[in-house]
């Protein structure tokens, strides 16, 4: 049986805080895929390629090198040498990452880069497809899930706290245009994988979805 951990779930269920802390708990190494996903959207972003061409997109894709490194044990994103780890975090990009997301040719290579990551060492892998796609043979999955309401409301706590001020209102529409897209694309949507435990965590504190995680995982 391998160690590896998928955590699926739409944006803002808290699945990055919680894989984190379940990784350094156990030793495994915390990847996040949205991260990728993000920074394939800041290189056409920066190309000026427009996102809903599916054809530029795909041609442009070769030109992407988007790896991982560990620093301190924290996860950065180099894009074409430059660490975007910052630079990917902007709404706008994460945004344009849900519309990306949804070509063949961008979640083709992504994948591989991410099964390449879970082969070296075991895994807490967070994303939308992790336990469907990528990871099919993880042996604990998860998928996390709140309501679109609690999701925006701690979306706008975690932009407050980097001193961007965001309206509710518009959080929460992004937060559905994106569940929308994600849940709906054709190629590996967002949804739990049939071996996927859910979690909502609308209602539960950041420990209690820790320790239920870890519960999950050593229960399998
Ligand atoms: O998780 P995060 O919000 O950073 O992801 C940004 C976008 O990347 C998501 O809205 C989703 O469209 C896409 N994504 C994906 N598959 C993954 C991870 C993220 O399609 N495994």
């Amino acid at each position: 049986m391998n160690h590896n951990i998928a955590i699926d779930g739409p944006a803002g269920a808290g699945k990055s805080t919680i894989a984190k802390a379940v990784a350094a708990k156990l030793g495994h190494i915390y990847v996040d895929t949205g991260a990728m996903y993000r920074a394939m959207a800041l290189f056409f972003l920066r190309q000026g390629i427009d996102l809903n061409d599916e054809k530029q997109i795909t041609a442009a894709c070769d030109g992407a090198d988007v790896s991982i490194e560990y620093i301190d044990g924290s996860q950065r994103v180099i894009l074409c040498g430059e660490d975007v780890s910052e630079a990917i975090r902007e709404e706008r990009v994460g945004n344009s990452a849900s519309i990306v997301s949804v070509y063949p040719s961008v979640r083709t290579k992504m994948t591989a880069l991410q099964r390449k990551l879970a082969s070296l060492r075991p895994v807490v892998m967070d994303g939308r497809d992790i336990g469907t796609v990528v990871l099919p043979d993880a042996s604990c999955k998860i998928f996390l899930d709140a309501s679109p309401e609690v999701r925006a409301a701690r979306r706008v706590k975690q932009l407050l706290e980097k001193g961007v001020e965001t309206a509710f209102d518009e959080v929460l529409a992004d937060i559905r245009d994106r569940d929308e897209r994600d849940r709906n694309r054709p190629i590996a949507p967002l949804i739990a994988a049939k071996d996927a435990v859910t979690v909502d965590t609308s209602n539960m504190t950041l420990e209690q979805v820790i320790n239920r995680l870890l519960e999950i995982y050593n229960a399998r």
